[in-house]
């Protein structure tokens, strides 16, 4: 299973080695031991300050998923951030949660458009786990190389 993460590159500064470290990390703790395929996944982080939001995941096709991170907050809101969104890759990969007709399921469960923003089950998890991966991937051997 040859998964791939790419950072899309910007004029101006963004975390990309780290953001890449990240997303590898949190692909194969948190998702391929769990996926009942043996397709890859693909990860496409792109850090976009045109979303009005502070972040976005989109799934794509074929195992392909766009994470885009609004950098105009400050390094440690950005990284959480791509926390959360890479907690909807997960999401969206070992099919918990998929965009079907007028809404979304999640666990067989179908929930319409007009579902309350922090009453989506996905964001609860995705809200609840943010921080806590976020501090797990900072005390990793991995996620100490990285200066801040
Ligand atoms: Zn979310």
């Amino acid at each position: 299973m040859t998964s791939m993460i790419n950072v899309r590159p910007r004029p101006y500064h963004i975390p990309a080695k780290e953001a890449k470290a990240l997303a590898d990390w949190f692909l194969r703790k948190y998702i391929e031991p769990y996926v009942k395929d043996e397709q890859p996944t693909f990860i496409d982080i792109s850090f976009n300050k045109k979303i009005d939001t502070l972040g976005l995941c989109s799934d794509e096709q074929d195992n392909e998923y766009l994470v885009e991170v609004n950098p105009i907050n400050g390094y440690n809101h950005m990284m959480k951030t791509l926390c959360h969104e890479l907690i909807h890759v997960k999401q969206y990969r070992l099919g918990e949660m998929k965009a079907v007709t007028g809404g979304t399921k999640w666990k067989k469960k179908k929930y319409d458009l007009s579902t309350p923003y922090h009453d989506c089950p996905w964001e609860v998890e995705a809200f609840k786990l943010e921080g806590r991966i976020w501090g797990i991937w900072q005390r990793t051997i991995e996620g100490r190389c990285f200066l801040r």
